[in-house]
């Protein structure tokens, strides 16, 4: 979002309006992220705020637009590692109720708060006969976040689905987005500018019951198969056009290593397990050699599929 900053932010007018009016959200200094990420790694925010309103998330962002604070927005933290060193900034979570809201609009459509998780549309769209999401089955992200990397699985993307979104922009303005709008693209949502994803309408394809939980479910057995379990962040690289970064991993031999806590996948080159207790540092340091590796040995510059933070 914004770049970071090295002058110290006063955050005492946000904690005192969320101390006094604390039905728009919760704040906590220096709280420590990695609990809320799937990696389990990484420093503390300066400021951190569980958002239950707009009213507060406009507070928020209109606080760091005036001073020149960086602001994060985690949804389920399945795609973030957190440095050592923390965020110098604002890290905020979209806990409250708009944001969880599943609103069954007509037959095919639904207006899903950005915090609802995946798993949960799943669930909900598919026992109604509702086709879209089978594909995703096992992807462990909220709306918000997989729309804003456009997360798939097996030939299928968020964007498919997508009929419209609205955010938030870090004016403060909500604006709302129709699809011909906005330009997805492989792991690349639609917005450059920080907006915040608020919700979004999403269509489904009347089906089979049956035959979507089968499909689902199936999807899900496979993904436990080929996937490595443990604390990771999914794939930690973008797949190049025309070959899997896994497989490009594979190829160097470093599949199975271990450094200090961190393990680089036996069963998947391209995952990294937080194994004991590692430190982002660590998990780094396997990043920077999986790539120059895949750069040294087979000329490929590979590119980033997960965020990282500080
Ligand atoms: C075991 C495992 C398996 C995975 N498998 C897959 C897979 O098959 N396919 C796939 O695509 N991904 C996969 N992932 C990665 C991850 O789940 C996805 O990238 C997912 O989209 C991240 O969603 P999240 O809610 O966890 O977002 P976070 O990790 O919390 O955030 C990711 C990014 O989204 C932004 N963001 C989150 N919410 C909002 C919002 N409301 N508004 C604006 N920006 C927002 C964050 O700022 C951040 O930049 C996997 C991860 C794990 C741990």
């Amino acid at each position: 979002m914004n770049k970071t900053v090295a002058v110290l932010i006063d955050y005492s007018v946000l904690n005192t309006f969320f101390l006094r009016y604390p039905e728009h959200g919760c704040v906590r200094t220096q709280e420590r992220l990695g609990q809320y990420t799937s990696l389990k790694c990484g420093g503390t925010a300066d400021f951190f705020c569980d958002v239950s309103t707009y009213e507060g998330l406009q507070k928020i962002v209109s606080f760091c637009c005036t001073n020149g604070a960086l602001l994060k927005v985690l949804g389920n933290g399945t795609d973030v590692l957190i440095k050592d060193g923390g965020v110098k900034g604002c890290v905020i979570r979209l806990t409250g109720k708009p944001f969880n809201a599943l609103e069954q609009i007509d037959e095919r459509r639904f207006r899903i708060g950005s915090r609802v998780l995946l798993s949960e549309i799943l669930c909900r769209t598919a026992n109604l006969g509702l086709s879209g999401m089978e594909a995703m089955s096992g992807i462990p992200a909220s709306l918000g976040g997989a729309l804003s990397l456009n997360a798939g699985a097996y030939g299928e993307r968020i964007a498919s689905l997508v009929e419209s979104i609205e955010v938030m922009t870090l004016q403060g303005e909500i604006q709302q987005f129709a699809r011909e709008q906005l330009e997805f693209q492989y792991r690349k949502g639609p917005f450059d500018n920080g907006e915040i994803i608020l919700n979004a309408v999403l269509v489904f394809v009347p089906g089979e019951r049956k035959k979507i939980l089968r499909h689902a479910l199936d999807v899900a057995l496979l993904r436990d198969y080929k996937l490595p379990h443990g604390y990771s962040a999914g794939c930690i690289f973008k797949n190049p056009s025309d070959i899997s970064a896994g497989a490009l991993i594979e190829k160097t031999g470093l599949k199975g290593i271990e450094h200090y806590g961190a393990r680089i996948s036996p069963k998947h080159g391209n995952i990294i397990i937080n194994e004991n207790n590692a430190h982002s540092d660590r998990i780094l340091d396997l990043i920077a050699l999986m790539r120059s590796q895949v750069k040294d040995r087979q000329g490929v510059d590979l590119s980033l599929e997960i965020k990282i933070w500080e």
